[in-house]
């Protein structure tokens, strides 16, 4: 995914930074403790299609 994009995309629901997943081609809200999916290399930016990051996730990212 392109680096300048990334910069500036934000949470939609707390509008604080992501970071990327490339393993799993998420991106990450710490605060929210959800994933947006990279779909096509495109974000998809929707608390509703976000992924609730696990205990673990949580811990690690
Ligand atoms: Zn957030």
């Amino acid at each position: 995914m392109d680096k300048k994009l990334l910069e500036i995309l934000a949470c939609p629901l707390c509008k604080g930074e992501l970071k990327y997943d490339q393993e799993h081609q998420e991106l990450i809200c710490r605060h929210d403790a959800l994933a947006y999916p990279i779909r096509d290399g495109i974000p998809v930016m929707l608390e509703q299609e976000a992924r609730t990051l696990t205990t673990d996730e949580r811990l690690n990212k």
